[in-house]
């Protein structure tokens, strides 16, 4: 039985298990289906397709893939014919280039597989088919995507680019089961309009440069590099009505006013809490999906807020698991609206309790599968690690400000540098066994690697200890065989921080190679490579940090080693017009010049417009909901006043409410007309972080008093202490 029919089979067995459908989110039986019988059931790799075609299409595919050789018309015409098969033995009847414009959303427009021809009586008729050119490259209208000046609106030609590394997959919602085709999206010109483009890119420069560095590092030529990533994505759950009674949240993603409720994480009892049903179902049936969409989730639990939680996947090479986490936050959006809840991916849903967070695991991986931070178990083995953590170190190092800017955005700003998140100085944490080993090699000392000890919780119960423990204070921080850059933001795509670590480390690769090239002349590989390492891993010092980054001390120690502080996105931002510190990224062909300055333009742009709805969220909450509800409030509270004077009782205590609700009332009324006029002057970036975002916080204020002394039968919206335990 060929692969194919193996798939075949095993879908339809499936499909009769799920009913495919709607049925499929109710069925009990169906939730006690291994993942892994489920596993990519609705996902196509290309290895699957190259199976099923004769050997000649199958090479021709086959170089298609691994080195962009085209193919023939008739061979793609047959890949496509694959496909289709595929697809329509699970149902589909359409398919959408699905892309990744720098808009925050995936992108698609469905056309379906129908098409007309000549029947047998001269009749047109309908019949399916999909072309080999129709799978490979799609021209989507580019004038409605923001290109940051990377093309004018008469110049509108934009190509979908099949990317055949991420499997296809089907997906099976409401009504339509689609075929999507991952794909990047470039102009007629070729620059990058996407988040893919520059990661593939990337991943090409790190792979050149790693292959090199191995190769001189070791004497043993090595295959290919290649980046993994593991995204741990957290997210926030509340109920679905709750949601749409807040217009904050409907227009921002996150809530513009609302107070702490008298209980929130006080307790510290969600974190790993146990999970109620409601959310299960929920999870469970997100993760159901997934699978079947071959996206490898392997964890869940709850997070520190109350109405957080995580998922976390099994890493993948860093591009695939790239679009998988953007498939799995829209699978998550998707699946909670089934659930009558609404997941909120936003960094700061709420003010005063925890954010949200997508820690990148990432790590290195030769094509033999040999993880290049681990740290070693052989001489050879910890001499190659040195050389790659010397040269991550370094990467980190020269650019610090280039990766800060790709995790700055108005949700992140409310995170980093707060207490909850990493600072937004990007340092790096090695532990306690890896930096002595740093600190070894700085010195010229033996390296010499500290392993973990056996505790004793009594006398007959131990624990082997890791070498090192963790710091969850760290932006860029080692955890064992991967490092953890920890400051990304919820909903961001992890493409663009991925793309400048990534070519980061190879420019750094190819610097240290260039020196090793050298002193390998002069004398034997370990110590030419000992020198190197020694080198690098001391200019790299002042990004090394092992203490606590939440601490004010390390603020001014991070200023004294004169590392960048980049407070919030417009600093972060001003990074891209500065031609040094992303030089790296024009040298390595990873991004242009215009493509640096573009990412600019659309961040800068997107920054001001998101903050403008804000504000203006903001004033038609306070004017609309906030104001009539004091007004209900005052009157209720004067009526009341005016009852105990006619009926001569004690009203002191109620003329001081009286006084307070007038007091905020002005307070609200004044806070509307000062952010109003605040935003009208805020067209520029300095403008909507020193005169915007001070306005806002005064209304927030004022209608946060308010929320505390109007009845709760009157306030007019459903408060944090609603929204924030959805599950009981
Ligand atoms: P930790 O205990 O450090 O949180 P886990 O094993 O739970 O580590 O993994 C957390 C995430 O890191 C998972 O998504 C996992 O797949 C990912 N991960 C593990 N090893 C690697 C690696 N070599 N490269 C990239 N990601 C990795
Ligand atoms: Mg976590």
């Amino acid at each position: 039985m060929s692969a194919f029919s193996t798939l075949h089979e095993s879908v339809s067995g499936i499909a009769r298990e799920f009913s495919l459908g709607t049925s499929l989110h109710q069925d009990g039986a169906a939730v006690r289906l291994n993942p892994s019988e489920t596993f990519g059931s609705h996902a196509l790799s290309w290895r699957a397709i190259a199976s099923q075609l004769e050997s000649s299409a199958a090479n021709a595919f086959e170089a298609f893939v691994r080195s962009g050789t085209p193919m023939d018309k008739s061979v793609a015409n047959r890949v496509g014919e694959v496909v289709l098969r595929w697809a329509q033995s699970l149902g589909a009847t359409h398919y959408a280039h699905w892309f990744q414009p720098i808009t925050g959303q995936p992108a698609e427009k469905h056309d379906a597989f129908m098409t007309l021809q000549p029947g047998p009586n001269g009749d047109m008729i309908g019949v399916d088919e999909l072309k080999g050119s129709l799978l490979l490259q799609g021209e989507p209208d580019a004038s409605s995507f923001p290109s940051g000046g990377l093309r004018a609106t008469h110049t509108a030609r934009g190509y979908t680019v099949w990317d055949p590394r991420t499997p296809l997959f089907v997906r099976d919602e409401a009504n339509a089961r689609t075929l999507l085709i991952p794909c990047a999206f470039v102009s007629y010109t070729g620059h990058a309009l996407d988040h893919k483009t520059p990661l593939l890119r990337a991943l090409s420069a790190l792979d050149k440069a790693a292959t090199r560095f191995l190769g001189l590092v070791t004497g043993k030529a090595a295959g290919h590099v290649t980046a993994t990533l593991g995204a741990e994505q957290e997210y926030f759950l509340i109920d679905r009505a709750h949601f749409m009674a807040r217009p904050d949240l409907v227009m921002t993603g996150r809530t513009l006013m609302g107070n702490v409720p008298e209980r929130n994480q006080q307790l510290e009892d969600h974190y790993f809490g146990p999970i109620r049903a409601r959310v299960q179902a929920f999870m469970v049936d997100a993760e159901r999906e997934l699978y079947r969409l071959g996206v490898p989730v392997k964890t869940r639990h709850c997070e520190v807020a109350p109405g957080q939680f995580e998922l976390a996947p099994v890493f993948e090479e860093a591009s695939v698991s790239c679009d998988h986490n953007v498939l799995t936050m829209d699978v998550l959006v998707r699946v909670a609206e089934r659930h009558g809840l609404a997941c909120l991916l936003h960094e700061k849903p709420f003010a005063g309790i925890n954010g949200s967070g997508k820690h990148n695991n990432w790590s290195m991986s030769t094509d033999a599968g040999e993880n290049l931070l681990d740290p070693g178990h052989n001489e050879a083995e910890q001499l190659r690690f040195m050389a790659v953590l010397a040269a991550v170190l370094r990467a980190v190092h020269q650019h610090a400000d280039a990766l800060r800017v790709t995790i700055a955005s108005p949700g992140n700003d409310h995170r980093l540098g707060a207490n909850e998140a990493p600072p937004s100085i990007i340092s790096a944490y090695l532990g306690e066994a890896i930096d002595a080993m740093a600190t070894a090699a700085e010195t010229g000392a033996p390296i010499t690697r500290k392993v973990g000890e056996l505790l004793a919780i009594s006398d007959r119960l131990k624990v082997q200890l890791d070498a090192t423990d963790r710091n969850r204070t760290a932006p860029f921080a080692f955890t064992g065989n991967k490092f953890e850059f920890r400051a990304v933001g919820s909903s961001d795509n992890c493409a663009w921080p991925m793309t400048v670590l990534n070519t980061a480390v190879a420019q750094a690769m190819n610097e240290l190679s260039d020196r090793l090239e050298r002193s390998l002349k002069a004398g034997d590989r370990r110590s030419a490579v000992l020198e190197v390492v020694k080198e690098a891993i001391a200019e790299s010092r002042s990004a090394r940090f092992e203490g606590n980054g939440y601490s004010e001390e390390w603020v001014e120690e991070a200023a004294r080693r004169g590392l960048p502080n980049l407070r919030n996105t417009p600093a972060a931002l001003a990074v891209l017009e500065k031609a040094e510190s992303t030089r790296f990224l024009t040298d390595l062909g990873v991004l242009s010049a215009d493509e640096v300055h573009s990412r600019f333009e659309i961040h800068a742009e997107r920054y001001l417009k998101k903050l403008d709805i804000e504000a203006a969220t903001l004033i038609d909450m306070a004017r609309r909901l906030v104001v009539p509800a004091l007004e209900s409030q005052i009157g209720q509270t004067g009526g009341a006043i005016a009852l105990m004077q006619a009926a001569n009782v004690r009203r002191e205590r109620a003329a001081t409410r009286f006084a307070r609700l007038a007091d905020v009332f002005d307070r609200v009324l004044l806070g509307i007309d000062d952010l109003e006029k605040a935003r009208e002057s805020a067209h520029e970036l300095s403008k909507v972080t020193d005169i915007l975002v001070p306005a806002m916080a005064s209304l927030r204020s004022a209608c946060d008093e308010a929320e505390t002394i109007v009845g709760a039968a009157t306030w007019p919206m459903p408060t944090y202490r609603d929204l924030l335990f959805p599950a009981r």
